[in-house]
Parts: C-alpha cells; sequence; structure tokens
C-alpha cells in the first residue's frame, strides 16, 4: 500500500524489543513502533531492527511475478554506491552524470530508429510511469495547439488504448483530464486491435497508445497494423492521430530480437516511445526513459529553463531531485553488454521461458494463453476440465515453496477467466526453471485431491480488478 488513505488507526503505544546484546547502558530495551523515538540510538542497533524487520520480505530473485530487475553484477551496485549521493537534477555539479543520461537517450534513439539520432529528444525519468504522463502531455498540447490553431474546441481530449493498459495510462488521463478509451478483450484476443483503435478515435482522439508488451500475458500489440489503419483513417477522414508505443519491456527486447519488427519510429505515425530501464532495460528500480522522433513531437512549452543552480540548464521530468545512481548503472549496462550482450540476455530469457511454457503446457492441466515467444512472459489457465481447484489454489500453492507466481482475473469482456503469469528475467535461469516445474509437478496431486476450490478472486489476497496492474 503506497499510502493510508484513511486515518491510520495504529497503537501508537506498541513497542519494538530490541535484543538485549544490542542495548547499551543509555539505550532503552524497547522503542516505539510508529512514534519517532524522543532520542538517538546507535547505528548498529538501528540496522539491527531494519534489518530484521525486513526479512520476510519476499525473496526477490523467487518473485515471477515482476518484470524489475532483481539481479545486477556487483560492479553494477558498486557504482550505484558511488552514486548514491549525486542528485540527477544537479546537471550543473554532476555534468558527467548528465552526459551520461544524454549518451543513453541518444543510445536508445539509435536502438529504435528514430530519424535523426542525435537531435531526438528525450530523457530519463523515475520509470515508465512518469514517462507516460509526459508522452501523454506531449500529445495532448499537440493536440490543443493544432485544434486552437483551426478555432476548434479543446475541452474534450480522449485517448485511446486497449483495456490491458498498464495503470499508469489510467492515472495519465485521471490526472491530466484526458477521457480514456478502452478497446475490450473479445474472445483469444487479449490486447489492443487495430480495427478496434481505429473505431473509438475522432477529431477529439489525442493519440493512440499501442503496448510492446502487455503486462496481462506478454504478447505484443500489433504497433504496424494499428499504424497502417490509423494512415487508413487519415487518407478516409483527414483525422491524424499519432502513436505512442509504451515499450515498458518490449523496446528493450524487441530490437535485439526481432529486429525486422516494426512497431519504433520506423513508422512515421510513431511520435514517441517509453521503457522502463530497470525492466529488459536491465537495471534496479527507478529508471525509465522517453523519447521522441523530433522536436517538433514534444511541445517546447513542456521544457523548463533554470538557471537557479548555476547555467541555464534545460529540464523536463515531473519530478526534481532524484538519484543519479540508476542513470549510471543503465550507461553501465549498455557499455557492458552492447548490441550482442544484449542479445544473448534476452534470447536466453526468451529460450528459458518458451521451454518454460511448453513444459508447463506438458503437464496436462493448464492450457496457455501466450507462450513466451514475444516478451519472456507467459499466461496460463486451467483447462476447462478442471473444477475442483483454481489458478489461485495453484498460486497459493506455490508460494508455500516461496514462488511468487500471481494469479488475477482478465478486464473486459473476459472477466471469466482467470490466469497464472510467469516473468523471466536476466537471472531466472534454467536451474530455477526445472525447480519451478519440479514444484508444479509435485503439488499438482495434492490439488487434483482437492473436493472443491479453497480460493477465488477474492481471496488471493489482492485485489484483482489491477492485479496485473500491481505486480509489475
Ligand atoms: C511496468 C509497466 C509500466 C509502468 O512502468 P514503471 O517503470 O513501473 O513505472 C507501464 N507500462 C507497461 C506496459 C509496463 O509493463
Amino acid at each position: 500500500m503506497a499510502l493510508r488513505v484513511r486515518g491510520p488507526g495504529v497503537d501508537l503505544d506498541a513497542e519494538l524489543s530490541v535484543n538485549p546484546m544490542f542495548v547499551q547502558s543509555a539505550e532503552a530495551a524497547a522503542v516505539p513502533r510508529h512514534r519517532l523515538p524522543d532520542g538517538p540510538m546507535a547505528p548498529a542497533t538501528a540496522y539491527q531492527i531494519v534489518h530484521d524487520h525486513l526479512m520476510l520480505d519476499g525473496n526477490a530473485r523467487l518473485n515471477l511475478a515482476t518484470f524489475v530487475t532483481t539481479w545486477m553484477e556487483p560492479e553494477a551496485a558498486q557504482l550505484m554506491a558511488e552514486c548514491v549521493d549525486k542528485n540527477m537534477i544537479d546537471k550543473d555539479e554532476y555534468p558527467q552524470t548528465a552526459d551520461l543520461e544524454m549518451r543513453c537517450v541518444t543510445m536508445l534513439a539509435q536502438l529504435w530508429n528514430a530519424p535523426s539520432t542525435g537531435s531526438a529528444p528525450g530523457c530519463s525519468t523515475i520509470g515508465s510511469s512518469e514517462a507516460a504522463m509526459f508522452a501523454g502531455l506531449a500529445l495532448k498540447r499537440r493536440w490543443q495547439q493544432r485544434r486552437r490553431a483551426a478555432g476548434e474546441d479543446t475541452t474534450r481530449p480522449n485517448l485511446v488504448m486497449g483495456i490491458n493498459v498498464q495503470v499508469c495510462w489510467e492515472k495519465f488521463c485521471n490526472y491530466f483530464e484526458v477521457e480514456p478509451r478502452f478497446a475490450p478483450m473479445e474472445g483469444e484476443r487479449f490486447h489492443l486491435g487495430a480495427e478496434q483503435a481505429v473505431a473509438l478515435c475522432d477529431a477529439n482522439t489525442i493519440g493512440v497508445v499501442a503496448v510492446l508488451g502487455s503486462t496481462f500475458d506478454g504478447s505484443y500489440e500489433p504497433v504496424a497494423e494499428i499504424v497502417a489503419a490509423l494512415d487508413e483513417l487519415q487518407s478516409r477522414t483527414g483525422l491524424d492521430v499519432p502513436v505512442h508505443v509504451d515499450g515498458a519491456s518490449g523496446a528493450t527486447i524487441a530490437p535485439f530480437l526481432d529486429p525486422d519488427l516494426r512497431w519504433d519510429f520506423r513508422l512515421p505515425r510513431v511520435a514517441s516511445i517509453n521503457t522502463s530501464g530497470h525492466k529488459y532495460g536491465l537495471v534496479y528500480p527507478g529508471v525509465g526513459w522517453v523519447v521522441w522522433r523530433d522536436a517538433d513531437a514534444l511541445p517546447d512549452e513542456l521544457i523548463f529553463r533554470v538557471n537557479y543552480l548555476g547555467g541555464e540548464m534545460p529540464t523536463l521530468a515531473l519530478n526534481f531531485s532524484r538519484p543519479g545512481g540508476q542513470v549510471v548503472a543503465q550507461y553501465y549496462t549498455f557499455l557492458r553488454l552492447g548490441r550482442e550482450g544484449f542479445r544473448l540476455v534476452q534470447q536466453e530469457c526468451r529460450d528459458v521461458a518458451m521451454d518454460t511454457a511448453d513444459r508447463i503446457g506438458q503437464l496436462g492441466p493448464f492450457r496457455l494463453l501466450t507462450r513466451g515467444d514475444e516478451l519472456p512472459v507467459f499466461a496460463f489457465t486451467l483447462q476447462d476440465e478442471i473444477t475442483n481447484f483454481t489458478v489461485f489454489d495453484v498460486s497459493a500453492a506455490l508460494r508455500e515453496r516461496g514462488w511468487q507466481v500471481p494469479a488475477y482475473t482478465f478486464p473486459e469482456n473476459r472477466q471469466d477467466l482467470a490466469a497464472l503469469r510467469v516473468v523471466i528475467r536476466n537471472g531466472t535461469g534454467r536451474d530455477m526453471a526445472d525447480m519451478l516445474i519440479d514444484d508444479i509437478t509435485h503439488l499438482l496431486p495434492q490439488l487434483h485431491k482437492q473436493a472443491v476450490p479453497i480460493r477465488g478472486a477474492d481471496s488471493a489476497g489482492f485485489d484483482h480488478s489491477s492485479a496485473h496492474r500491481r505486480t509489475t
């Protein structure tokens, strides 16, 4: 839970006991749990209390729910530790860090085939969510400018996307007052199709968001088909609707594994692309990126020029202060791996994902929804004839072995479908996949013996209306 919306309802007198070995003469044997303590304590004592408290957090490497990096090389961790005191926003004080940020933007622009790599504007963000706010705002402002220039109404902007989008797009629409237009799922189509996208567009559409790939099942949305359908719409009606590609995961996979797939700036209608450096960009959490195809795609009015840090600096960020280490670690990763290194890492993830999916499909009770051949992510459900246990029971049984494999129901119009999802990341190797298959194999006889389902969508411990979005 990110914040308490209602009153905390905590016992302000609750205390934490301190191990007597740590209690020094002046220190209390117990400290308040929720109140700020009256005085200081020794750093070792404070460390031990915090460290012990965190022990019951899940093991990050066994978390097959997250897309976010859970393992980096020690050299990367060392660089991050060396930069922990640098504030990314102080571009004058830390020009070397700022320089690495721009190198990363240029590398990404090139990777995504921007028409002029060196001049494509872009920046680092705290993640894809902040990048989405920016990309969405740029679409909204461009639409407003066009409409104002034509003397048309600018009060009812809308954004077209699939119902499978990550929650950041709902946030963008909510926070920046844009009507979200979601295309529902239908049958075995679990993401946005070209036809559905075009059908939702009108003169108030600021853009279409296409996702590479979907957090629900790891599938790529057909960006080129969506673009072609919008080209056709333009020739028919004159409506010119730009596309933003949410490549949170896929924008650092497709360039290496699917070089012929046209989803990026090679398609002239693609105005901007975001990615999460901390997903398949292979960096620990807190870095994302957004790049626009050219200066025209990013209205100048969104850029701030600040001079009070010494020197005039253009800045593009919703927040201000932010640690510098993540950007440095991103640059390290680009330098360390190069194109071929990235290809090797992502190919291994895809191979492990496809192999694991295949083996799960062969166990009998499961039906694969995706095979891990786009994002190294696959979703699977139970065969129709399994009525005595649910995917939520499978998830809970795996949790007993330490695995975090989320189960969730799909949104409109497939609320009838509940699935499990496995995300293979760098560091989820073949041995771990073997252990997972072994564990599933061993828990199945128990589940088959179960008389009736124990857990449904309401009892798996989280809110399934947005569970898939929470688990990323
Ligand atoms: C993870 C994800 C996001 C949000 O990214 P953060 O970096 O966690 O803010 C947005 N879109 C998609 C498709 C994602 O997978």
